[in-house]
């Protein structure tokens, strides 16, 4: 999969991109990052990328120009077609439904805004989607990009060395949270781990986990559980 980064700093997204699951899948060949920054494509000495809000008021917007081009360019360097997605404040909050929906996709393009954001024209006139990574302001949307490239990048077949793991995260499949981990050592002045999980029985291990999962959603993320299409068993283990 390729993503393109439309930002004033592009290499803001592609150094956090460079550890972990994210850099394994870079260097598997999994993900592809191309960085594009705005100013390349702006005119004058100064490469000026942003002015003066019409009707007053304080910050700066991001122009028209160095970002059509900009997005023109980076359209351009693969022959596949790329969505745009703008990071914003204002667009549908990011969930994990649409993490796996973008993993699937071939390419898409990044677009990060600074300032007090970006001239409304351009938006409409070239972004097709706005996510936002939650209910609160960033000065820049680099870390929502790297925020989107990570966990998208996570999905890819072969990023993970269990892909099993993913499927048992939170608000996978079942939309429910995961249920507690543990390792050694199994007797700690925090606490022992379990019984059940070094029991071998792994029927009684998998009732002990979905049960887990199912009380810490009740407890935690009760919202979960209406979305999350309970069976009767699932019922009968919360009641328990
Ligand atoms: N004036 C804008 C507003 O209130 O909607 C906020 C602009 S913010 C200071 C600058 C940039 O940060 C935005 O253009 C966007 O790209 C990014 N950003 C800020 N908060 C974000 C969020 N919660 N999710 C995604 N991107 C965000």
């Amino acid at each position: 999969m390729r993503i393109d980064i439309v930002s004033l700093f592009p290499e803001f997204v592609s150094q956090i991109a460079r550890h972990g699951v994210v850099g394994r899948a870079q260097e598997r060949g999994l993900l592809a990052l191309h960085g594009w920054n705005p100013r390349d494509h702006a005119e004058g000495s100064y490469r000026r990328v942003d002015d003066r809000p019409f009707g007053g008021g304080p910050g700066m917007v991001m122009m028209i120009d160095p970002l059509r081009d900009c997005l023109a360019a980076a359209r351009l360097a693969d022959p596949a077609p790329a969505r745009v997605i703008y990071l914003s404040p204002q667009g549908r909050p990011l969930t994990q439904a649409k993490v796996r929906e973008l993993a699937g996709e071939s390419r898409f393009i990044l677009l990060c805004g600074r300032y007090e954001g970006v001239d409304e024209r351009l938006l409409a006139a070239e972004v097709d989607e706005e996510i936002s990574i939650g209910d609160y302001v960033l000065s820049g949307g680099e870390l929502a990009a790297a925020v989107v490239v990570d966990a998208v990048a996570r999905l890819q077949d072969g990023a993970l060395n269990d892909a099993e793991s993913a499927a048992q995260d939170s608000f996978e499949a079942d939309g429910l949270l995961d249920c507690p981990h543990y390792t050694r050592p199994v007797e700690h002045e925090l606490g022992n781990v379990p019984e059940v999980l070094m029991s071998g029985n792994h029927a009684q291990i998998a009732r002990w986990r979905r049960q887990q999962a199912l009380g810490r959603t009740w407890l935690r993320r009760p919202d979960l559980l209406d979305e999350a299409g309970l069976s009767k068993a699932d019922r009968e283990l919360l009641d328990a």
